[in-house]
């Protein structure tokens, strides 16, 4: 049995895997503020989950595996920068060793995103895929011969901040035009309130992707034009994935691909209408399958890949 834990701004998903890749059990409760308390709690689940595992299941736990929002080192162990949680220069392996009898191993959450799509989603049978996910921000995880690519540093796919344009607004990271600004759940709905105070159009309820996909998808003209520019920028974004990593399969996680067919068919037009090298094999695009709970199950087989290296 492993345990794996994903760490969110709101929520810590936490479970218990068997060596079938099964999630055999699941949880999740607040994160928490401080970095007192997020540890603590990490420090309960294990030990929680340690227990479940052998009165339920009659199992040992193999090993814990982490998943945070953040930059992680290539050792796997220390938490660099996680500007969600407030962190940076967390050894959290360290820390958890001495509150738990666990060496826990830690990954950014967009590789383990990526690490379940491979073993149990979109990414299986792959040797090189990617997953974007496309979120709050847009968040990149890479496997590379059937093993998750962190980089030369361990800093991985900051796909995100991948500066493709000029945008109306700042990114977070402080630049103009990344990747995120553009191609995020957030970034069309900012733009299509934009679009909507441009025209002195008022609306007295939050908009949500969903709503401007669906909209867009009963031919209104707004939303159109808004999943229109949004379908360009992922495009490019996509492309200049292409074009840098030659991937068989990107697939496409994150709040947007609820907006299905859609989106697909008009991304696919503009993505193969811009390859560089046209009528050769290229990226499959598909969306993400392997759940709500890939965070989950993407930690507990970082564990399964780390033990049998
Ligand atoms: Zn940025």
């Amino acid at each position: 049995m492993i345990i794996g834990i994903d760490v969110g701004g709101t929520n810590i998903k936490s479970g218990l895997m068997d060596l079938d890749n099964k999630l055999v059990f699941d949880d999740s409760r607040p994160t928490g503020t401080t970095q007192d308390e997020i540890v603590n709690n990490l420090a309960e689940i294990i030990n929680e989950l340690n227990d479940k595992a052998k009165s339920d299941f009659g199992a040992d736990v193999l090993g814990v595996g982490i998943g945070v929002p953040g930059v992680v080192s290539k050792e796997l162990d220390h938490v660099f920068k996680c500007t969600n949680l407030g962190w940076f220069d967390v050894p959290l392996r360290e820390i958890l060793k001495e509150k738990t009898s666990f060496s826990v191993y830690i990954d950014n959450d967009a590789n383990l995103a990526a690490l379940a799509e491979h073993y149990v989603g979109s990414l299986q049978n792959v040797d090189s895929g990617i997953l974007l996910t496309l979120g709050t921000g847009v968040g990149g995880g890479v496997i590379v011969n059937n093993k998750p690519f962190r980089g030369g540093n361990g800093l991985g796919l900051e796909v995100g901040h991948m500066v493709i344009g000029e945008n109306f607004f700042n990114c977070s990271c402080g630049k103009n035009g990344c990747f995120e600004t553009f191609a995020s759940a957030t970034a069309i709905v900012r733009h299509f309130e934009k679009m909507l105070a441009d025209n002195n159009i008022t609306v007295d309820h939050e908009i949500s992707s969903k709503e401007i996909f669906d909209r867009a998808a009963k031919g209104e003209e707004l939303p159109l034009k808004a999943v229109d520019r949004y379908t360009t920028y992922l495009a490019i974004g996509i492309n200049n994935v292409i074009n840098v990593l030659d991937p068989q399969v990107i697939s496409l996680g994150g709040g947007v691909s609820a907006a299905g067919d859609f989106l697909m068919d008009m991304l696919t037009k503009k993505v193969t209408e811009n390859l560089f090298v046209k009528g050769f094999p290229s990226a499959k695009i598909n969306y993400a399958s392997a759940g709500n709970k890939a965070g989950v199950i993407g930690a507990a087989l970082l564990v399964k890949e780390e033990m049998t290296k």
